[in-house]
């Protein structure tokens, strides 16, 4: 049995004490496990791009995938409509939801990490025109050549077909550019940022087809809802947006 250091044996009780205590009230709620809890977990390891209220204790759920089931459960009719979709880069917290579409026809997708097709989202094998529904969140700010993927992503959605994209964006940028956030750490929790996206996303991705809406699913709530949501805006309108959805329909 390894024994661990006193450093690591300290900060160990400390994250399962702060567990409990976000835990245990009501005063945040989660769609995506249906759960209650005190408050959310903090996320993100740099000063100016830090949230507070982010992540569910329970099932580890951000704004953005909890800000995600509304837009879906809210646009569509989850229980009745037949889609074939195609979830790239699945969230587990997400997948568990998806699971209980019993109408879709469901796939996950990944190059690296577990999912029911291993695919390199930059050559799809998938058919042209065959998906109706695609969601891809958090992805292409990895990808090398993130062209590629967008117009992999046109190709196999369907016409009338709807991709939804989330992504990092920096909302001080006019163009996107190469690298991480101004002053981040090249890599964040394991996860390399190669570019970060300016207010110019939505031109890169009608570039390849899409007609393009972009949607911040937080202002339709009330305030109320924001905070039970743990989706309040941010008081400063510099830091990085992480949930807004680009709805990108193929005509
Ligand atoms: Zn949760």
């Amino acid at each position: 049995m390894r024994i661990p250091t006193p450093t690591k044996f300290y900060a160990r009780c400390r994250r399962a004490l702060a567990l409990t205590h976000a835990r245990s009230g009501t005063s945040r709620y989660c769609v995506c496990c249906d759960r209650r809890s005190r408050r959310f977990l903090p996320m993100g390891d740099y000063e100016y791009n830090r949230r507070e209220d982010a992540k569910c204790p329970w099932c580890g759920s951000l704004e953005r995938h909890r800000l995600l089931w509304r837009f879906l459960s809210n646009t569509f009719d989850l229980a009745e409509n037949t889609f074939e979709v195609l979830h790239f880069a699945p969230e587990p917290c997400l997948e568990r939801l998806f699971q209980h579409c019993t109408k879709w026809r469901y796939l996950t997708a990944d190059l690296y990490a577990p999912a029911m097709a291993e695919e390199d989202i930059t050559q799809l094998s998938f058919d042209a025109d065959r998906f109706d529904l695609i969601i891809c969140s958090h992805t292409l700010d990895h990808i090398p050549d993130d062209r590629k993927a967008m117009s992999e992503i046109f190709r196999v959605l369907k016409p009338g077909g709807v991709a939804l994209i989330i992504s990092l964006v920096d909302p001080s940028l006019s163009q996107t550019r190469s690298g991480p956030p101004s002053g981040a750490p090249a890599r964040e929790r394991g996860h390399e940022c190669i570019r970060i996206y300016g207010n110019d996303l939505p031109e890169h991705l009608a570039a390849v087809g899409f007609q393009v809406n972009v949607i911040d699913v937080a202002k339709e709530l009330t305030r109320e809802e924001q905070i039970l949501w743990g989706v309040a805006p941010k008081s400063n309108p510099t830091l990085l947006r992480h949930s807004d959805i680009h709805v990108c329909r193929k005509p």
